[in-house]
């Protein structure tokens, strides 16, 4: 199940790097893996694209 609306992610980048973003599920979030953190998506697909609301990958 894609979180965000089709198109979105393609035109989604990730705001301290500008690289593409990857979609989780668990929790909602894109992951950039450049950067290795991940934005929240809230309910109703919409995602805090901010560094301050990103949380660093565990795995
Ligand atoms: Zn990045």
């Amino acid at each position: 199940m894609a979180l965000l609306p089709d198109g979105l992610l393609e035109i989604m980048q990730c705001p301290k790097c500008a690289g593409s973003l990857a979609e989780r599920e668990e929790p909602p979030s894109l992951v950039c893996s450049l950067c290795r953190i991940a934005y929240p998506v809230e309910e109703g697909g919409i995602p805090v694209m901010l560094e301050e609301a990103a949380k660093p990958l565990d795995d």
